[in-house]
């Protein structure tokens, strides 16, 4: 239905990728579209991550050692500060437990909030304001996605309820539209579990009490089709993490502080995508749609990014095009903190493609020393 509307409208559709088995891989089952898919375990164990893919493979190598349950407190550096290792600490039994485990080469990868907070502890005397963080870019340009969402009311069914639920995607206004900076691909969405749908999907003037809204979800939970598109946003400077001055967590460490808001551009592209998104519903032959761009406010929650990107110069970037940090030669970054955007998708391909791509750039160097002597 979806397909035959973008055709009268001129769009081009593809299916996204969605890292779920299709079919049977690697020892674990396809999908058996249960509809729990965002937020909760995969029954089937056919949605794929690191603990069921790459940490296997590489535990499977006999080189790898994981240490669960456990914290790095920070980056350890000798007195010139080069980079040692790091620090650890974990509980046990209540009691507090700490180590300290070195390295040849630190990669960090815990994600754009915590890897920027992390260089910030680890200062040292000649980085006082953090590890590469003597141009001051360490946290700033913090951005995630906004999501302008739309919705349309159908006279019949328009899904069965099963996941994960996304079938169906434009990426005809991913660049180039007119008048504005970026844009999105649209996909319909995943699956909503029903208290989900009580709690984004209702029309904005049902209430959320009272009988009303029960009669609409019985008689329109299947009725009903979310379009919505992850609209780049504008990386903004100003937009950052710090260490917080006065709340620390329960080792004492300073927790993350986050400030800014996203870009006026940005939700001007939100608006215009959401028109897209209502015009595509709209086609599909929806009797009633509504829809919201979201607040302006820092949108970090989910597709965090930015924090310590990729670039020419330690002006305006903390790593090389490898993500090797400025100013080091044996620390890097392989998270989504690399992204100097976004870009109009979901994050995790990407975050993947840059991951493997330094992994290459480790294994190239490597080659000029045997790897069992080196320790990452
Ligand atoms: C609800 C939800 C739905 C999403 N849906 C999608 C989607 O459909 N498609 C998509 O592309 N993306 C999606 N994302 C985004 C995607 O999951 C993230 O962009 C991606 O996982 C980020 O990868 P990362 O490597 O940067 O960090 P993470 O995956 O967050 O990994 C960082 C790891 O480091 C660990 N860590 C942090 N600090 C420390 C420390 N000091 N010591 C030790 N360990 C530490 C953390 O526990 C974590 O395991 C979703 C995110 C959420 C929350
Ligand atoms: S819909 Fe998602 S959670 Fe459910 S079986 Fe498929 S991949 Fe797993």
């Amino acid at each position: 239905m979806l397909a035959e509307a973008a055709r009268t409208l001129g769009l081009s559709t593809t299916q996204p990728p969605m890292l779920i088995n299709s079919q049977p891989h690697d020892g674990r089952d396809a999908c058996i579209e249960c509809a729990s898919c965002p937020g909760f375990a995969c029954p089937s164990d056919s949605k794929n991550g690191t603990q069921n893919t790459v940490i296997l493979k590489a535990l499977a190598s006999g080189r790898l050692h994981v240490s669960a349950e456990t914290l790095v407190d920070r980056i350890t550096t000798e007195e010139a500060g080069r980079v040692t290792g790091v620090a650890l600490l974990w509980d046990q039994a209540g009691m507090r437990h700490a180590a300290t485990v070195t390295a040849d080469i630190v990669v960090v990868a815990a994600g754009a909030i915590e890897t920027a907070r992390l260089l910030l502890l680890s200062a040292n005397a000649s980085e006082p304001k953090g590890l590469g963080n003597n141009t001051d870019q360490v946290g700033r340009n913090l951005q995630g996605h906004t999501y302008p969402t739309a919705y349309g009311l159908f006279d019949r069914q328009v899904h069965g309820g099963k996941g994960p639920g996304v079938t169906i995607a434009t990426t005809d206004f991913a660049h180039g539209l007119p008048g504005v900076i970026g844009g999105a691909m649209l996909a319909d969405d995943f699956i909503m579990t029903p208290t989900a749908f009580w709690e984004l999907a209702l029309p904005p003037d049902m209430p959320r009490w009272g009988q009303a809204p029960h009669d609409f979800m019985r008689q329109h939970y299947r009725h009903v089709l979310a379009i919505k598109g992850p609209v780049h946003e504008i990386p903004n400077p100003a937009c950052r993490v710090e260490l917080d001055p006065a709340v620390t967590d329960k080792w004492g460490r300073p927790v993350a502080r986050l400030s800014g808001v996203v870009h006026g551009e940005t939700s001007r592209t939100a608006a215009v995508i959401l028109g897209k998104a209502k015009a595509w519903l709209s086609a599909a032959g929806a009797s009633r749609i509504w829809g919201y761009t979201p607040a302006p406010r820092l949108s970090s929650h989910q597709h965090q990014a930015g924090t310590c990107r990729m670039g020419t110069s330690p002006k305006n970037s903390v790593t090389d095009y490898h993500g090797r940090v400025w100013g080091h030669s044996n620390l890097y970054v392989a998270d989504g903190s690399l992204h100097p955007t976004n870009g109009a998708f979901n994050p995790a391909l990407t975050i993947m493609a840059l991951a493997f791509r330094c992994a290459d750039h480790l294994l190239n160097r490597l080659d000029h020393q045997p790897a069992s002597e080196t320790h990452i």
